[in-house]
């Protein structure tokens, strides 16, 4: 394709795009003061899909998903809902209220002068009072929680302020649900639940959803597809398992947990690194390269003799962590230069100290990139 043909192609593709979306954001900016919040993000949240905006704490998430709510006015860019334009021909923005939008929040505030059915009910005054009534109920009991229908919210234990908040924010039958790190204040047993809970809810409600978190295996549970975003801008949009296993670059490799880190220059194509070497992925020759090794990549094989390949090789401690064992391994490179990795291993694997091993590394979990 020529270029204007092709610059042609993308403006249709993108306006496509924000058409079918239930959330088109396109080139958002967002400063406060001198700060840049959020620095020219574009993404779509389509129906039935839970996007999750990922990144560390400052980065700018809760910003974006502000400025889709209206809570933060639209600066630069442009936010459509449902395919419509959320800026009336006025300039004005079409205020939270009328968006037809589900939010909840970590904190979730319910009226606590309103018992809980009653709270649900709230967002649903176009109904009749009885079918608000039956409509409430009926999301209080998706959520586990119709036997608390009548209680008051100081009744309630913090799982289930959130489950009475996911339900007020759904009933209306929103067309997106936006949830900023909604279950971040709940303890870990509990969060899962909820956690499996709302993911089965809001795929049934068909909404489309974007969800805060800084919780990489939560955005994982959670997403069709995560944004990772860092300084204000997506670094990286994609399946989750995408990210996991086609980082783009260091940042996202690392954001996923644990990585063994080591540094070489690429000689013949390889590099060679204190695990052996390693194909250089398409970097020059010369060029110094940092590469990233995960350590579900390094599986340990016990030895009773050093061999020529691995030398010295051998275990300095073993943890279980659950599902999976972490062994620290003592390794050294060419100019026999100790270096410590990491290596997980399923089940309950907890060689001794000072065992020797052998070390094999899965080269579709290497990932190559120039040194910074
Ligand atoms: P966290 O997970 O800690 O909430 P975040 O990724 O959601 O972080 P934001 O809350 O969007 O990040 O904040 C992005 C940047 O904007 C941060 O540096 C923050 O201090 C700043 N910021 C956010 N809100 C305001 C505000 N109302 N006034 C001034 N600065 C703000």
């Amino acid at each position: 394709m020529n270029q204007p043909a092709q610059a042609l192609h993308e403006t249709h593709r993108a306006e496509s795009v924000a058409d079918s979306a239930m959330l088109y954001m396109e080139d958002i900016c967002h400063d406060f003061g001198t700060l840049r919040a959020v620095d020219h993000v574009t993404l779509d949240v389509q129906r039935g899909e839970v996007v999750c905006l990922l990144g560390p704490s400052g980065c700018g998430k809760s910003t974006l998903l502000r400025v889709a709510a209206s809570l933060e006015e639209l600066q630069h860019g442009r936010v459509m809902i449902g395919g419509e334009d959320m800026r009336s021909p006025s300039g004005r923005n079409v205020p939270p209220e009328r968006r037809n939008v589900g939010l909840m929040f970590q904190d979730s505030a319910l009226f606590p002068h309103l018992s809980v059915v009653e709270n649900v009910m709230f967002g649903l005054d176009r109904l009749p009072t009885r079918q608000r009534r039956a409509r409430a109920m009926e999301f209080l009991d998706k959520l586990g929680m119709s036997e608390h229908a009548s209680r008051h919210p100081h009744m309630l234990s913090g799982g289930q302020q959130q489950r009475v908040a996911l339900a007020r924010a759904l009933a209306p039958g929103p067309g997106l649900m936006l949830l900023d790190e909604p279950f971040s204040a709940l303890d870990a047993r509990l969060r899962d639940r909820i956690r499996d809970d709302t993911l089965h809810l809001l795929k049934s409600a068909g909404a489309g959803t974007l969800l805060v978190t800084h919780d990489p295996e939560e955005a994982m549970f959670m997403a069709d597809r995560i944004a990772l975003m860092k300084d204000g801008r997506i670094l990286q949009m994609d399946r989750p398992e995408n990210l996991y296993c086609h980082p783009v670059d260091p940042f996202v490799a690392t954001f996923f947990g644990d990585v063994n880190r080591m540094e070489g220059v690429v000689r013949n194509g390889r590099i060679d690194t204190p695990l052996g070497q390693m194909d250089a992925q398409g970097l020059a020759e010369g060029e110094r390269a940092l590469v990233l090794v995960r350590p579900e990549a390094v599986r340990v094989v016990m030895v009773s003799e050093p061999s020529a390949a691995h030398g010295d090789t051998h275990v300095i401690m073993s943890r279980l962590l659950g599902r999976s064992s972490l062994v620290h391994i003592c390794v050294h490179d060419q100019q026999n230069r100790e270096f410590h990795l990491h290596s997980t291993m399923p089940g309950v694997f907890l060689p001794q100290e000072n065992q020797r091993v052998e070390l094999h590394v899965n080269p579709a979990q290497v990932f190559v990139f120039p040194a910074e």
